[in-house]
């Protein structure tokens, strides 16, 4: 996926070009939509990049929500529990990504199975 702020600084870079042709063309009404069409993407740029700060912060949310983070956990049956038992996470997860990932029961090939992995235990 393209970011965001790149793609505003392409359509700005491309609206600069537009103002130069406009100002050659001595069109008083083409300038006014050249300098609202100005005012809207500066504004449309503020809006990505305080979209762009509220998906980083919550990225590290979920990062720290679904961490290790103190809890004490156990192996059981080859996937992990915490110590008021609650489980199994994913022990894919946990052992590559620290991500604490509540398996669902299945019952169909595995008896659990890991919603983000879909790493399955028996
Ligand atoms: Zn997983």
């Amino acid at each position: 996926m393209q970011d965001i702020i790149v793609a505003a600084n392409a359509l700005i870079t491309t609206f600069k070009e537009l103002k130069e042709l406009s100002e050659k063309a001595d069109n008083v009404k083409l300038k006014t939509h050249i300098l609202t069409m100005n005012e809207q993407i500066l504004n449309m740029k503020e809006i990505g990049l305080e979209y762009r700060d509220e998906n980083i912060t919550l990225k590290e949310e979920i990062k720290r929500l679904t961490s290790f983070e103190g809890r004490e956990l156990k192996l059981k049956n080859r996937a992990y529990y915490d110590k008021d038992n609650h489980g199994p996470y994913c022990p894919n997860c946990y052992d590559n990504d620290r991500q604490l990932i509540l398996m669902a029961q299945t019952g169909v090939i595995f008896r659990y199975q890991c919603r983000k992995c879909e790493y399955g235990i028996k």
